[in-house]
């Protein structure tokens, strides 16, 4: 609700200020004038310099226009959003002053465009005052129509375009004339309505002749065909500069027989001087200043008329010469009302205007889409990778044949109670003698510390004398086992086909398998590491189903690391890790092998397990001495903080 309130005072204000800036940007010397009568009315008792209000007026409108694309945009919001409010607090009093004083008849706010009452300005000004307070306290609400990496193409853009405007209608004309001297005016007529008293804006319009006085309105504008009109406002303040091409007309409508008049405001002092400079030998009439700098927005300007109707305007930059004019008004095409329709000037305005914006917001919110896209894919990308750094990771103790049953459960409990205070972040499990299974499990927080065996029989039951079956472990709490221990495949000569056998079982009993893998010091010399560890994968898991692999956890341990103080380098367990998940990724395909948990065995201590377990493809370690101590494993354990 907020931000549909937000949004709606946004474009209001947006709206208005493009309008205003434009209007005003359109007719930069009406936008002068209206300055200059506000600072009389004011009775400051300063006269700025022509060249100061004209900046004024180029300034004012640039700042509105630019203002109400910010807002449009949504581009620097705390800003434009700040402005505004300035702006229109400053506005409004002055225009309820305006109001009550009426000094002035029309505030100019939109040009000729829309003429508004002193108070109908007023109570709009108050309206888009609530409008700007209520965008400056919420400016963020505001929806961006394109996003802030190309805003300065639409702010630079904006003001070069409101500038170009004002320029443009400098050096030729208002390219939109709102006043009733536009092209295709019909003067006859609305003189004519006014001298019956009829409501009419030709009200100041008079021409009197400069000898006699006499008012020859009525003859200029009843004259059939053809009449120019020299517009000078004042001739002190003309722009001499063409007087060889305003002479040119002179002498061409003399040729043709069109009457030519100069009107102006100035006296016979400088009409003299003008002639004097310029050889001037047109006649020049007076008709108020005011009127004349409405008729047309350069002095001097040139009008044409056409039974009356204006058909042509000229600023002085812009003259026809003696090339155009080589024949009678009705055989050339400036004797004719032009066929560019307003409809063809706003068409132009949105081709050179707001298409280009227009595509450039569907071009930046296509850049933008893409790339959300792209950072979609990152971020999915991202968390896919941390998905696979986040399989999981293991601490696992094998106690192998050390604690009687008394000892082992202190150190079960000592751990129990230790990782229950301060949980662990990675799994940990611990691997017992089969004697202290189904004890532990009594107590263990296995929601903290999984529980496992260290071997298993590999038969399911029967007579095997001494054996333990998998069934049996699984049926004292115990949710582990490790199988495959470089221990028991040297002294009990478990081949991978009875590693095999087990592995099945194991599962079958639902237990989870720490599955080890690992070359003697000679393979490692030999360089057969890779070799060794790919046969004892192949020989006893390889077999699974992709279902059952993942179920299993590799531990490699180099046999010539274990219990002997010597650790292979994190560099070594590194590349050696990389390559299992390279040929699990083989077998069962990347995502499996990214899925599967590789941990590392081998004196691996509290103070090296920071360093091995940093590595990409190491998950964590089987930790064979340093297990035996609940302060060393928990120092292991805290290599994942
Ligand atoms: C082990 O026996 O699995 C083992 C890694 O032992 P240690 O940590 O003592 O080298």
């Amino acid at each position: 609700m907020k931000t549909a309130i937000v949004n709606l005072c946004r474009l209001l204000l947006a709206t208005v200020f493009i309008l205003s800036g434009f209007v005003k940007a359109v007719d930069s010397l009406g936008t002068q004038y209206k300055i200059e009568d506000y600072l009389q009315a004011m009775h400051l008792g300063i006269t700025l310099p022509d060249f100061v209000t004209l900046a004024l007026s180029i300034g004012v409108s640039a700042t509105e226009f630019c203002i109400g694309i910010f807002l449009l945009f949504a581009i620097r919001r705390r800003f434009s959003s700040r402005l505004s409010v300035i702006i229109m607090a400053m506005m409004t009093p002055l225009t309820l002053w305006l109001a009550l004083t009426d000094p002035i008849s029309d505030c100019g706010c939109f040009g000729d465009a829309i003429v508004l009452t002193n108070w109908q300005t007023f109570w709009k000004n108050v309206v888009l005052l609530a409008a700007a307070v209520v965008v400056a306290i919420w400016p963020m609400k505001m929806i961006r129509f394109i996003s802030e990496s190309n805003q300065w193409i639409v702010i630079n853009y904006s003001a070069l375009f409101t500038l170009a405007i004002s320029g443009w209608s400098l050096y030729d004309r208002p390219q939109f004339d709102f006043r009733p001297y536009h092209i295709g005016s019909d003067l006859r007529t609305g003189w004519m309505q006014m001298m019956e008293g009829k409501e009419s804006p030709y009200a100041d319009f008079f021409i009197e002749r400069m000898d006699d006085g006499e008012d020859i309105t009525e003859q200029v504008l009843d004259s059939k065909g053809y009449t120019f009109l020299l517009v000078t406002p004042y001739l002190e303040q003309a722009d001499d500069s063409q007087l060889d091409l305003i002479n040119q007309v002179y002498e061409y409508a003399q040729d043709y027989n069109y009457p030519f008049y100069g009107l102006t405001a100035s006296g016979d002092k400088a009409i003299g001087l003008w002639r004097d400079v310029t050889g001037a030998e047109y006649p020049f009439c007076q008709t108020d200043g005011t009127t004349l700098k409405t008729i047309i927005r350069s002095n001097p300007g040139l009008v044409l008329l056409k039974d009356g109707v204006v058909i042509q305007k000229w600023s002085h930059n812009l003259l026809p010469d003696e090339y155009e004019l080589d024949k009678p008004l009705e055989e050339l095409p400036l004797g004719h009302l032009p066929d560019d329709s307003v409809a063809k000037r706003i068409a132009s305005l949105l081709l050179w205007f707001v298409l280009p914006l227009v595509l450039l917001s569907i071009a930046d919110r296509m850049w933008a889409w893409t790339k959300w896209i792209r950072k979609r894919k990152r971020l999915i990308s991202y968390i896919n990778k941390k998905e696979v750094k986040m399989r999981k990771k293991i601490v696992a103790g094998n106690w192998k044949m050390n604690m009687n049953l008394q000892d082992g459960i202190a150190l079960a409990k000592e751990l129990n109670e230790t990782l229950k205070a301060e949980k662990p972040n990675c799994g940990v499990v611990i691997c017992t003698p089969f004697i202290h299974l189904a004890s532990i499990a009594q107590f263990l927080d296995q929601n903290i510390i999984g529980l496992g065996a260290e071997n298993c029989a590999d038969k399911e039951k029967g007579a095997f004398t001494g054996e333990v079956s998998a069934e049996m472990v699984k049926s004292t709490g115990a949710q582990y086992v490790i199988l495959g221990h470089s221990e028991r495949r040297e002294y009990y000569k478990e081949t991978p086909e009875i590693l095999k056998e087990k592995v099945l079982l194991a599962q079958k009993n639902d237990l989870k398998v720490i599955f080890c893998i690992g070359e003697s010091l000679e393979e490692r010399e030999a360089g057969k590491q890779n070799e060794v560890v790919k046969a004892e994968l192949e020989g006893s898991v390889f077999n699974l189903s992709e279902e059952d692999f993942r179920k299993i956890v590799i531990a490699y341990e180099p046999i010539w690391a274990i219990g002997t103080g010597k650790t292979a380098t994190a560099e070594q367990a590194e590349e050696i890790h990389a390559y299992i998940r390279s040929i699990i990724a083989e077998k069962y395909g990347q995502a499996v092998a990214d899925d599967t948990t590789i941990l590392y065995g081998g004196s691996c201590k509290a103070s090296n397990a920071p360093e091995l377990f940093a590595k990409p493809d190491i998950d964590g370690g089987l930790i064979g001495g340093a297990s035996l101590k609940a302060a060393d494993f928990k120092g292991i354990i805290d290599a994942f903080k």
